[in-house]
């Protein structure tokens, strides 16, 4: 078996994936073909930046400043009970960006996003699809600082934080941005829907497109849904190869 199916099987996902593929075969590959394409948002040449004061300052700064303004931020209450700020992870010139929700304690102790059970099932959903940690792939997270007992972050403190993430995405240029679960996607992309009926369409925030699939650790609870990650992350794959092939707006 090749490592990408070694993989797949770890992740209980290649039975139901090879049924399914089985029974739709080339006529789903046309579907989700057409589907990227149509699904593509327009995309504006550059990334607007935030306006007020803060986010222009933000949104000049280079990866060093902005690193040392993220270690130093106070500007929300998660700050109080940080160990440190986890700031993200990986390549800088990536042309994929995944997003989650926050740091949890074990990210909290050692500054890096995704360093826990769920950030396992992150690095083997990374490989299922030809990517790892620090090789094409960034890892970051709406909010730098934990909140405490690892509760939902509050919206003002998602909004408090947006600036950063918008000035990693400005540096990075991802081509496409992938929303780890309910909390990333409903802030990137200021809805209240569901991460069912945003997933599998292509989304947009500030002109980059986004792709929304479920968060890791709720995979890790909910296993049945695992198949419904892979669908995404097939998806993904196909939105990618579309757009680099140059698919920029709907037909
Ligand atoms: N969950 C997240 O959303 N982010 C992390 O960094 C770890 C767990
Ligand atoms: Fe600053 Fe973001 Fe941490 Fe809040 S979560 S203190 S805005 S870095």
């Amino acid at each position: 078996m090749s490592r990408r199916g070694l993989v797949l099987a770890e992740l209980g996902l290649t039975p139901l994936w090879v049924r399914r593929r089985a029974a739709l075969a080339a006529q789903e590959t046309d579907a989700v073909q057409s589907a990227v394409i149509q699904d593509l948002p327009p995309l504006p040449t550059a990334q607007p930046l935030p306006t007020d004061d803060r986010g222009a300052q933000i949104g000049a700064m280079d990866w060093q400043q902005l690193k040392s303004a993220v270690a130093a931020c106070t500007l929300c209450v998660l700050h109080k009970q940080r160990h440190q700020a986890v700031f993200g992870v990986g390549d800088e010139r990536a042309e994929w960006l995944f997003v989650g929700e926050g740091p949890g304690a074990e990210e909290d102790a050692r500054g890096e996003p995704f360093v826990g059970q769920a950030g396992k099932l992150l690095d083997n959903m990374l490989a299922a699809i030809g990517l790892k940690r620090g090789d094409n792939a960034y890892i970051a997270n709406v909010v730098k600082c934990r909140p405490p007992g690892n509760r939902t972050p509050e919206h003002a403190e998602a909004n408090a934080c947006e600036p950063y993430l918008a000035r990693q995405i400005g540096l990075i240029k991802p081509r496409l941005i992938i929303a780890l679960g309910k909390v990333a996607a409903q802030n990137l992309l200021g809805t209240e829907a569901t991460i069912a009926s945003l997933r599998g369409h292509a989304h947009a925030y500030r002109g980059t497109p986004l792709i929304v699939t479920y968060h890791p650790a709720y995979l890790l609870r909910n296993l049945t849904d695992k198949a419904k990650a892979w669908e995404d992350l097939c998806f993904a794959v196909d939105t990618m190869k579309a757009l680099k092939q140059g698919a920029t707006t709907p037909i």
